[in-house]
């Protein structure tokens, strides 16, 4: 057993390249990693850039209210205690709604730490809005 005690957690800003708005993460505990796991806040607004996970990704909504998309259309509601479950190559974004942080828990099932995210473009006002 190893217990990874929150204040040694550090977090981070996301990257300007993979986010837009502002956004903390904090790092997967495993160390190798069996998984990665995130803890990721948005902060209202904010959002990824569109993206894929080769091997598809798991995503807890822990607090806040948030948004979800996909290429399918409109931009969904999602809120605390919903989970989101996206396909392996699936080209999707998640982010925070406008008025509220977001908080949730990222799972993606590969050994390499952040599951070979293959970034991309913005989403646009627009996309966002839904
Ligand atoms: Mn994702």
């Amino acid at each position: 057993m190893k217990i990874v005690a929150a204040k040694d957690t550090q977090s981070r800003r996301g990257p300007e390249e993979w986010f837009t708005g502002k956004v903390w993460m904090d790092p997967s505990p495993a160390e190798p990693p069996e998984a990665g796991v995130f803890r990721v806040l948005f902060e209202p607004g904010a959002r990824t850039n569109w993206h894929t996970h080769p091997e598809g990704q798991i995503i807890h909504i822990v607090s806040g209210k948030g948004r979800v998309g996909n290429e399918d259309g409109s931009a969904v509601e999602v809120g605390s205690g919903d989970s989101v479950c996206f396909a392996p190559g699936e080209k999707h974004w998640h982010g925070a709604a406008p008025d509220s942080f977001m908080i949730h828990i990222t799972i993606n099932p590969a050994a390499n730490s952040d599951g070979g995210t293959e970034w991309m473009e913005p989403v646009g006002d627009e996309e966002y809005g839904g």
